[in-house]
C-alpha cells in the first residue's frame, strides 16, 4: 500500500469514527498531513482544551503531550500511536527533586516546562512553554514579588528565560536538556553560516547560549513558522535550528524559499516512533488500551491547575 493510499483509509476513518488527530511539528510529514491540528506544545494543549469535541484523540506527540492532553480531557480517551515515544528531557526531574529544590529555596515560585511529567506538573506552581517561558517568568514573579523563581527541567530554557526577563531562574536540575537542540555547537553556526550568508539563523530556545546568541530569532517551532511566513517574500534562506521535522514542513509550505538545517541529522528519535501503520490500527482498535494514556484522577487534578494557569496567562 502506498503513503497515499494509507493516508486516505486514514483519513476515511477518521472521520467514520469521529477522531481527531493531533501532531507535532517533529512528526513524520506524511503525519502531520493527515493531523488536523498541527502546532508546537502551546497550540495543541490549547486544541486539546478549546476544540476536541470527540471522544478520541490520537496524538503524534511525545508521552508528556498525551498526558497533558489526558489532564485536560479526563473525560476522553487520549490514545498515542507508539507507547515507546517518550521524551528523555522530562526524565530529568522527578516530583521527589522538585520537592527537594522546594525545601531549599522556600517560598520561591515553581515553574516546569511542558516537557516534563504529570507528577512533576503536580507539584509546580505553573507550567510553561517554549513560546511564553518568558512571559511566565516575568508574571509569576510578579504574583509572588520575588526576583527568583525554580524553574525545570530545561537548564537551557531556564537560562535563556533569566537572560530575557532579569529574572533569578535556578536550573532543576542544571544539566537538564533536550539531546536534539543541545548538540548544535557554536562550531556548527559559524561553519553554516560561512556557507549561507545570506540566510536568517532561527534557533529554539532549548539550544545552549552561544549558539542563541548568534540566531536572528530565538523561538519555539510555532514562532520560526510564523516568522518564515511573515518574512517568505523577503527574504530567501533560512538556517533552520531546530528537530528537522519543521524544515520539512516550512519545504512544503513555502516552496520558492531555501531552508537548511543547522546540523545534519537533528532528528528526534523519540518524536518519529509513530507512523502511519499504527495511527490505522489504533482507528481500527480503538478500545485496545494499551495505546491509551490515562493519567491518574489524583495526579490530573492536582497538575490541570499549573496547566490552566499557563493557558490564561499566555
Ligand atoms: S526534541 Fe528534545 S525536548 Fe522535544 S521531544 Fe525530542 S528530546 Fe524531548
Amino acid at each position: 500500500m502506498t503513503v497515499k493510499q494509507l493516508q486516505e483509509e486514514i483519513l476515511t476513518l477518521k472521520k467514520q469514527k469521529n477522531v481527531i488527530i493531533l501532531a507535532h511539528y517533529y512528526q513524520p510529514i506524511e503525519i502531520q498531513e493527515i493531523a488536523d491540528y498541527l502546532g508546537d506544545s502551546l497550540g495543541l494543549s490549547r486544541t486539546t482544551k478549546e476544540k476536541a469535541n470527540t471522544d478520541y484523540i490520537i496524538f503524534a506527540g511525545v508521552d508528556f503531550m498525551c498526558e497533558t492532553a489526558s489532564i485536560l480531557n479526563q473525560d476522553k480517551h487520549i490514545m498515542i500511536p507508539n507507547y515507546e515515544s517518550c521524551c528523555p528531557m522530562a526524565a530529568f526531574l522527578t516530583p521527589e527533586m522538585v520537592r527537594e529544590y522546594k525545601e531549599k529555596h522556600p517560598g520561591l515560585p515553581v515553574i516546569v516546562y511542558v516537557n516534563s511529567t504529570a507528577a512533576v506538573k503536580a507539584e509546580s506552581d505553573i507550567c510553561c512553554t517554549s513560546s511564553n517561558a518568558v512571559e511566565i517568568v516575568k508574571r509569576i514573579s510578579k504574583e509572588f514579588s520575588t526576583k527568583e523563581v525554580l524553574f525545570g527541567p530545561d537548564a537551557n530554557l531556564a537560562d535563556y528565560a533569566e537572560q530575557e526577563s532579569g529574572i533569578k531562574c535556578w536550573q532543576m536540575p542544571s544539566h537538564g536538556h533536550c539531546y536534539v537542540h543541545s548538540q548544535i555547537t557554536v562550531d556548527d553556526i559559524v561553519e553554516i553560516k560561512k556557507k549561507y550568508p545570506n540566510a536568517k539563523l532561527l534557533v529554539h530556545p532549548e539550544c545552549i547560549r552561544g549558539v542563541r546568541e548568534l540566531a536572528d530569532i530565538v523561538g519555539s517551532t510555532a514562532r520560526m513558522y510564523n516568522y518564515v511566513k511573515e518574512n517568505s517574500s523577503k527574504v530567501i534562506e533560512f538556517i533552520i535550528g531546530t528537530e528537522v521535522g519543521l524544515l520539512e514542513r516550512m519545504a512544503q509550505d513555502f516552496p520558492t524559499n531555501k531552508f537548511y538545517l543547522a546540523k545534519e541529522k537533528l532528528v528526534c528519535h523519540n518524536m518519529k516512533k509513530h507512523n502511519l501503520e499504527l495511527i490505522k490500527y489504533i482507528l481500527e482498535n480503538l478500545d485496545d488500551e494499551a495505546f491509551e494514556v490515562k493519567v491518574p484522577p489524583n495526579v490530573a487534578k492536582r497538575a490541570k491547575k499549573p496547566i490552566e494557569k499557563m493557558l490564561e496567562y499566555s
